[in-house]
């Protein structure tokens, strides 16, 4: 699995008082097995670029290539792009909207033609993936918590199959054993399946504690693109960007509990 971007612009309402230059020649790739943090302020662009990867917006400008196929060619099948790159958006439990967990699991592989066998097996192995036991398979998903319903909802882009999960803000307005709960598991899936995952947030706590590389946009443009070790290095930039956490330390701890070597620029992080 590879996502190629070249030189992608996305113009909104182009022509009108409302235009919007989202994406500014956003050159990027990403390889099969990553775990990548994008983050920026809100209106940076990072719901615009996530929308690009599985067809739901197209380029103004540019190409996407998946696995070294140009999604816009007229032969190019956009179907199948959307069930391979499964994108979870924010709030997703808005949008659960069967009588049973197993329904609404199940909605995405059934619409895809498989069989039941199929179905089901997806069915129980999605919800397994995201930690929701069997004894739930029949409840309502309004009965949940929030932190379940959320999983039921990730639970079915997993049915899909998708070789690359894209999670937009998916601990937003849970409670911190919820957020822990759902990115345990999102790290478990990435470990497990080498899933790769794209995780767009606004907790830098999050970035230090899970990715790998960390992508940060900021008004239209990619403006960082590194692995995480490096970009906790260019702080400074970051604190411009008003993208440095309040809890710089709890950060840098992070990093070292977890045997990564924090460089020596880091004092630069304590100093500020
Ligand atoms: P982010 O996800 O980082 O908050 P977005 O990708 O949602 O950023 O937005 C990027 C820019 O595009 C913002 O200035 C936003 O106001 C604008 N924008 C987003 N969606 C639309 C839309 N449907 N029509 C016009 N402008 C939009």
């Amino acid at each position: 699995m590879q996502i190629i971007f070249d030189n992608v612009h996305y113009v909104y309402s182009s022509g009108t008082s409302f235009e919007k230059h989202a994406l500014k020649g956003i050159n990027l790739k990403i390889n099969k097995g990553e775990f990548i943090g994008l983050i920026g302020h809100t209106g940076s662009g990072k719901s615009t670029l996530i929308q690009h990867m599985n067809g739901l917006i197209k380029a103004t400008s540019g190409k996407i290539y998946f696995n070294g196929e140009d999604i816009y060619d007229k032969n190019f099948d956009m179907r199948t792009l959307r069930s391979k790159v499964g994108l979870v958006f924010q709030y997703p439990e808005h949008q659960l909207f069967e009588t049973t967990v197993y329904k609404d699991v199940s909605f995405g592989p059934k619409n895809l033609g498989l069989d039941k066998l199929e179905v089901d097996l997806r069915t129980y192995e999605a919800l397994k993936m995201v930690g929701i036991g069997d004894d739930l398979i029949d409840a309502s998903p309004f009965e949940l918590s929030g932190g379940q319903k959320r999983r039921v909802a990730i639970a079915g882009i997993l049915a899909m199959q998708p070789e690359v999960l894209i999670l937009d803000e998916p601990t937003a307005g849970l409670d911190p054993r919820g957020r822990d709960e759902i990115l345990d598991q999102i790290a478990k899936l990435h470990k497990e399946k080498n899933i790769t995952v794209i995780l767009v947030t606004h907790s830098m706590e999050d970035v230090a504690k899970y990715v790998d590389r960390i992508l940060v946009m900021n008004n239209g443009n990619l403006v960082m693109d590194e692995e995480k070790v490096k970009i906790f290095s260019r702080y400074k930039e970051l604190e411009k960007m008003h993208l440095a956490a309040p809890q710089v330390t709890y950060v840098v701890n992070a990093l070292k509990e977890k045997g990564i070597p924090v460089s020596t620029d880091v004092t630069t992080v304590d100093e500020a």
